[in-house]
């Protein structure tokens, strides 16, 4: 059989080697080429990252995986720490993306029309413009962390390097009212940004005005403020519905280690849900807080625990809490966050997580770790009030107990559920045939398929 007449090529670069940002953006491709199934999407990433993402799932004929080096130099020995994995896969990327793409046209037979990217590579946009072709880029965050990098050089100017006043609110940023210096990412305020990461994170401030769009997973009524800061920052900005749930095209959910059996037994909203997300997990002291106040609160959990954190549980506390509840190394979150027996998310407030939570109607419990998870934090207790944080930002034991109780129990938590509950509405509204992120998505098609 011949190839098929194709009228665009779109090469999507993914990021991988930390966070959830590959996910979403292998979501929203999924989309793209059912809507457009005469364009090839080449579709880049790591080998690595490609091996869990297209593990099960079949994927349509007009998406073409490729491979791209990890940037780890041959006999390099990791220490372990994401970063080093991050500035390597980074400071390597150009010239691995451009090889890679350069094979795909000629295995298409089509130059490229379009880059659909992450938003950390700011280098596509001398790519994309070097190719004539059209650049659209994906921030893996909200609104909220992507107005704090954009904004890099004014929140430097305004607040100063030095003597920084952390309680201090971003008044001067329309939408920004509610966060405070403490919560902006470090990269944006306190780092050098001669250092690897925060000057690839300031080139991108500095280049997505030239997208032709930005995109983010999210829905307008959740940020109205920002959003529209947002346009005015940039030539496009678009919210696409929260993209991990629409990430799976199967009805199958992957459940290895029944975690749906365990929740059969529980009543409705009475369990908490545990997990801090892909990268990294709190000190091995607060995983010890965690589980002293989970024995001594008696609540119903499911945690979702890097195997090789497990050693840092507490001597005998999976056997003492068998019939309480079950500590696993991944867990369906979307389809669990769903079910009715979840009373509440405790989490590390990464985006995705955040949203899936906001979406399921279920308060949270926070402990930011990194990047944008205290600017999330600080929307979910103040701007949403649909979750509190832990005092000081670190679990203890009576900490937790009281946070436990407080979301669960007492009136403030079912507060909490009922502006949760609110949002989840906004959110369907959003997704319907007359809300923004389906008409959205329709402009995010026309810019990137295009002849
Ligand atoms: N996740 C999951 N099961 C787990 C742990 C995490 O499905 O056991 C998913 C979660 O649903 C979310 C993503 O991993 O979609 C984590 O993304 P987030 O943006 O919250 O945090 P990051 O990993 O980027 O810090």
């Amino acid at each position: 059989l011949s190839e098929p007449i194709r009228d665009s090529h779109v090469a999507v670069l993914a990021f991988f080697p930390v966070g959830a940002h590959a996910g979403p953006l292998l979501a929203v491709t999924r989309r793209l080429a059912a809507a457009a199934p005469s364009t090839i999407f080449s579709f880049f990433n790591t080998a690595r990252s490609n091996a869990s993402l297209f593990s099960d799932a079949e994927h349509p004929e007009n998406i073409r995986v490729h491979d791209v080096a990890d940037g780890v130099p041959e006999g390099t020995m990791l220490t372990g720490n994401p970063l080093e994995m991050l500035e390597l896969f980074l400071e390597a990327a150009p010239r691995n993306f451009r090889r890679e793409m350069a094979a795909a046209e000629t295995e298409v037979g089509k130059k490229v029309t379009s880059m659909l990217t992450d938003a950390f590579f700011w280098f596509a946009a001398d790519m994309a413009a070097e190719m004539k072709a059209t650049w659209v880029a994906f921030w893996a965050g909200g609104a909220n962390s992507l107005c704090a990098h954009l904004y890099t050089d004014l929140i430097r100017e305004t607040i100063g390097v030095k003597d920084v006043r952390m309680e201090e609110t971003l008044g001067f940023i329309p939408g920004m009212e509610n966060y405070r210096v403490k919560d902006i990412p470090e990269e944006v305020v306190y780092e050098d940004l001669d250092s690897v990461f925060p000057k690839a994170l300031y080139q991108m401030s500095l280049a997505l005005p030239r997208a032709s769009a930005v995109f983010i997973s999210s829905f307008e009524e959740l940020e109205p403020t920002l959003t529209h800061n947002l346009r005015s920052k940039l030539k496009r900005f678009l919210n696409i519905a929260p993209l991990t749930l629409f990430s799976s095209t199967s009805t199958l959910v992957r459940d290895p280690h029944g975690c749906f059996v365990w929740m059969e037994k529980r009543s409705p909203a009475s369990v908490a849900y545990i997990s801090f997300g892909t990268v990294m997990e709190p000190p091995p002291v607060e995983l010890v807080a965690i589980a002293q106040g989970l024995e001594s609160s008696k609540v119903p959990f499911v945690w979702s625990l890097k195997e090789k954190n497990m050693v840092h549980l507490p001597k005998g506390f999976l056997d003492r809490t068998r019939e309480q509840g079950i500590v696993v190394p991944w867990a369906p979150q979307v389809e669990l966050l769903k079910h009715e027996a979840t009373g509440v998310n405790v989490t590390h407030c990464g985006w995705n997580s955040v949203l899936e939570s906001v979406s399921a109607g279920v308060p949270m419990i926070g402990r930011p770790i990194l990047a944008d998870n205290r600017l999330n934090g600080r929307a979910v207790e103040v701007v949403w009030k649909v979750g509190m944080m832990m005092d000081n930002g670190v679990f203890t034991k009576e900490g937790f107990e009281k946070c436990l109780h407080q979301v669960l129990v007492h009136d403030d938590g079912k507060t909490m559920k009922a502006n949760a509950k609110k949002l989840k509405e906004k959110l369907q509204e959003d997704v319907s045939k007359k809300g923004s992120s389906f008409e959205n998505f329709k402009v995010l098609l026309d810019e990137i398929v295009k002849v």
